[in-house]
């Protein structure tokens, strides 16, 4: 079983939580320039406003009920803030180290058996495959040893991860995928099959724009396969602005139903939603333990989390995941054509 220590490692915490605060600063120091965006995923301008995390402003969508940050950073204060942050650099020098084996393990091997399972349920050609957002290359490393593609692309926008992903054999493109030119990229007659993002388009001023770049790379009926947190999910739900899936980078919170109707409007169609999500029970658990979440409101949920959690823990997050109801989902699309 995932445990969130073995991803995530206590020690290293505290300095993380330290820095992360500077850069939230840096951020927020911009929070009179923000501006207001409609639902990124049906572009309703109706909304409920919905809580406060470290003073960004979440909405919740009336149409679909999409959580998302409103009014948000803009783009450049965002790619600022990424660029400038000491969080993921600390994150790159100190806790994924420590973290990769657990991760490597229990997080990208199973992406890849998800992939090619995919892959040959639907009978997606595989020749070339992109990532997105390639991070430290855990994946594409993993995704080589198999050798059922052809060609493996790692876009990666930022620098030392991009580094990474060269010291790993990876195939690096170090942009943006918005300023990354199909010409230069592929082959004449080279179409790519798969594109893969994994906790990405939370991340995005425009999923939208996102979404729709990856339509014009893939060939008509490839596949997009992406990860990101549910809004609708458990932990979410319960522990609202708590929950450490809601933070000033995750602007946009969809849920299946949303990051569906998002999708169909950028030209795929939805082949299949899974919440495969492995944390909600346990993340819950301990809130109700730390008390930050009152065990005397959620009798319920202190009697499955805490009480009988050796019994009913693992039974219960099945559950979740079988109900698409974890707060990490995955979607594939098909792209039209
Ligand atoms: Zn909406």
């Amino acid at each position: 079983m995932l445990t969130e220590n073995e991803i995530r490692p206590e020690a290293l915490m505290a300095e993380q939580a330290r820095l992360f605060a500077e850069d939230v600063a840096g951020l927020m120091a911009h929070r009179s320039e923000f501006i207001q965006v409609p639902c990124p995923a049906c572009e309703s301008v109706e909304y409920q406003p919905t809580f406060e995390k470290c003073g960004m402003p979440f909405v919740t969508c009336l149409q679909c009920e999409t959580l998302y940050a409103n009014p948000r950073p803009r783009p450049e204060h965002m790619v600022g803030y990424y660029r400038n942050s000491k969080n993921y650099e600390y994150w790159s020098n100190y806790i994924f180290p420590a973290s990769e084996a657990a991760r490597r393990e229990k997080i990208f091997q199973p992406r890849v058996d998800l992939v090619l399972n995919i892959c040959d349920r639907f009978q997606v050609p595989t020749r070339i495959l992109m990532e997105v957002g390639a991070g430290f290359g855990i994946f594409g490393e993993e995704l080589k040893k198999r050798n059922r593609f052809q060609q493996m692309i790692a876009v990666e926008p930022t620098p030392y991860l991009a580094e990474d992903c060269r010291k790993r054999g990876l195939d690096v493109v170090e942009s943006p995928i918005e300023e990354v030119n199909k010409a230069n990229l592929l082959k004449p007659g080279e179409t790519i099959n798969v594109i893969v993002n994994f906790e990405v388009i939370e991340h995005l001023f425009s999923p939208r724009d996102f979404l729709r770049q990856c339509a014009d790379f893939l060939e008509p009926g490839g596949v997009l396969i992406l990860t990101c947190p549910n809004g609708k999910g458990f932990d979410i739900v319960t522990l609202g602005a708590q929950s450490s899936a809601v933070d000033v980078e995750h602007v946009n919170l969809f849920n299946p139903a949303s990051l569906a109707l998002l999708m169909r409007s950028c030209g795929f169609e939805v082949i299949e939603t899974q919440t495969p999500g492995k944390l909600d029970a346990e993340l819950v658990r301990k809130q109700l333990l730390s008390g930050e979440l009152n065990a005397e409101a959620h009798p319920f949920l202190t009697q499955i989390l805490v009480d009988e959690w050796e019994t009913k823990g693992p039974a219960f997050q099945q559950f979740l995941i079988d109900n698409h109801l974890s707060s990490n989902m995955l979607l594939v699309g098909r792209k039209q054509g």
